[in-house]
């Protein structure tokens, strides 16, 4: 075992799809970390098959211990309506909820470092220096201005396990009236405001792609990140814009055709 770890998430089959790319992707970099998929009992074993057959470690994760109240806060419907999102749309099967139960990675106290990496990303050149970073480092989330700078996105983050630190973050987490807009996202924001930026590079949104192109350079992108829409969703309402990146992501999921990224960066005339 290594002491280093990438981590995922998968609480249903859809991110357990989302999950083989990002595996894929992580194996080609040929890093010698483990590749760690947190799974909950919505996660189909067949959908995992193809996820341990690539060599990852499937840990059986539980939703968090979280009070009935905080539930209901957080529930789909209720979260939308009380938190619309106004930039983009989230999948059906995205439950908020589900998002929470990232915290359990501070529980891999079998590894000195973890990189935490969304199932809605692909990696597309080596990161292992980002077990050199301390926690808590994340990148902003930038797709669209510059005030985007002021928050992080939980997507893509640096962070050290140990009990005690989880102890302490649920005990914050659920507290009477406590509402995280943006679940985890906006709970570690809150949780670690003094965090530490990576570069944008490390967790590149999708929608910088059409919103800031002059952001987006294939000679620095090392994680492609396909927030709100996904890139396995038939025809959704940015597909048309996002073909490139679409592709990408298929490509990764199927095992075939898989662009160098030094192919990308200088493509043939
Ligand atoms: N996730 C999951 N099931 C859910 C919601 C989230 O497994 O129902 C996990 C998965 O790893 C996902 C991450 O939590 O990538 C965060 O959700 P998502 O990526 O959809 O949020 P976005 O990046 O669009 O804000
Ligand atoms: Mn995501």
């Amino acid at each position: 075992m290594s002491k280093h770890a990438y981590v995922t998430l998968v609480t249903n089959e859809d991110y357990a799809m989302g999950a083989l790319a990002l595996v894929r992707s992580l194996r080609l970099t040929e890093t010698d970390a483990d590749l760690v998929v947190m799974h909950t009992g919505g996660a189909p074993a067949q959908a995992l098959k193809p996820l341990a057959a690539l060599g990852a470690r499937l840990v059986p994760a539980e939703l968090l211990p979280t009070s009935d109240a905080f539930n209901e806060r957080h529930q789909r419907a209720r979260l939308h309506a009380n938190a619309p999102f106004t930039k983009g749309n989230k999948p059906s099967f995205h439950t908020p909820l589900d998002n929470f139960a990232k915290l359990r990675l501070w529980q891999l106290t079998e590894y000195e470092r973890v990189v935490f990496i969304d199932a809605d990303a692909v990696v597309v050149r080596n990161i292992d220096r980002l077990f050199g970073y301390p926690e808590f480092s994340a990148a902003p989330n930038v797709y669209e201005s510059l005030a985007d700078f002021h928050r992080l996105n939980s997507g893509v983050f640096v962070a050290t396990p140990s009990e005690a630190s989880f102890a302490a973050m649920l005990a914050r987490l659920d507290q009477p009236e406590a509402f995280w807009r943006r679940t985890d996202q906006t709970f570690l924001q809150a949780y670690f405001p003094h965090w530490h930026g990576l570069p944008v590079f490390f967790n590149m949104l999708q929608y910088v792609w059409f919103n800031l192109p002059a952001l987006w350079d294939w000679n620095s992108v090392s994680v492609v990140h396909y927030q709100y829409e996904k890139p396995w969703e038939q025809d959704h309402p940015k597909a048309a814009e996002l073909g490139p990146l679409i592709d990408l992501w298929h490509a990764f999921h199927s095992g075939e055709n898989i662009p160098d990224v030094e192919t990308l960066a200088n493509p043939s005339p």
